[in-house]
């Protein structure tokens, strides 16, 4: 059986609004797909090797867990940048997804450094976007995540989940987004993009947990982390998701 690793950035810090079931997602879609799949904790101090993650999953969190979280992973900076660099698969959500980018600027006080794989910029301001929040994908992203699938199965083009963030993200020049927004605010008030993808890192807004409700998207990391470890083209067959997709298409009925 194939065996693949997440890395899991300070899960004591970084875990809000139900981050963890994107492991669960992980995990329980992987053992329907009979891959073995381990979890190692990267946190304050712990080692980390070049080349050994082949899922990075990266949680949201408060301002105050984000000064110290932006201090400590400095360390891992050049480490998950060669890794993503490579085609690692990263998953990185709200505060995690902020600390991917060049910087985030709380409201108070200093700049809080990212490690600069994804170019964004994001400052927080007096507004809480709260709200659910559904995304067109972007085409390309649509035609890539139906390609992994050996069989044509109605798969949706769209991502849900839900937001509650202060940070404003701009995409700098070069930056592709995960799609448009259809419902809610995304990466800042112009509700009209959300998201970055750098190579097979993916940063977004939506909590949720996001995972559970986007079996396509659950499926598409795992293929690209198995082409990441194996070297070699893979494919999927169906797998039941009707509660999954049913959860999804009711969120984009209601705000469609
Ligand atoms: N603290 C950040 C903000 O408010 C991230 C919040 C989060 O991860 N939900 O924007």
């Amino acid at each position: 059986m194939k065996k693949i690793t997440i890395g899991y950035l300070y899960p004591e810090y970084m875990n809000i609004y139900g981050d963890t079931g994107n492991i669960i997602a992980l995990l329980n879609r992987g053992k329907s797909r009979e891959i073995i799949i381990e979890v190692k904790t990267i946190s304050t101090n712990d080692s980390l090797n070049s080349g050994e993650i082949d899922i990075y999953f990266f949680g949201g969190g408060q301002d105050s867990q984000q000064v110290f979280v932006s201090q400590n992973i400095q360390k891992y900076k050049s480490i998950i940048k060669e890794d993503i660099s490579r085609g690692a698969v990263a998953l990185t959500i709200c505060g995690g997804y902020q600390l991917f980018g060049k910087f985030y600027r709380p409201y108070e006080g200093d700049d809080l450094k990212g490690i600069d794989i994804f170019p964004v910029e994001t400052y927080a301001s007096n507004t809480r976007m709260i709200n659910n929040l559904v995304v067109q994908e972007d085409s390309s992203l649509a035609k890539q995540i139906a390609k992994i699938y050996r069989e044509n199965y109605n798969i949706p083009t769209t991502l849900v989940g839900f937001e509650n963030h202060s940070g404003q993200t701009q995409l700098l020049s070069g930056a592709q987004a995960l799609g448009r927004v259809i419902y809610g605010y995304g990466n800042n008030q112009s509700k009209q993009y959300e998201g970055c993808r750098v190579n097979n890192a993916f940063g977004t807004y939506m909590h949720g947990s996001l995972l559970p409700k986007n079996p396509h998207l659950t499926d598409y990391l795992l293929t690209l982390a198995l082409e990441y470890r194996y070297k070699e083209k893979v494919t999927f067959d169906a797998l039941p998701s009707e509660l999954a997709l049913e959860a999804h298409n009711f969120i984009v009925r209601t705000y469609k």
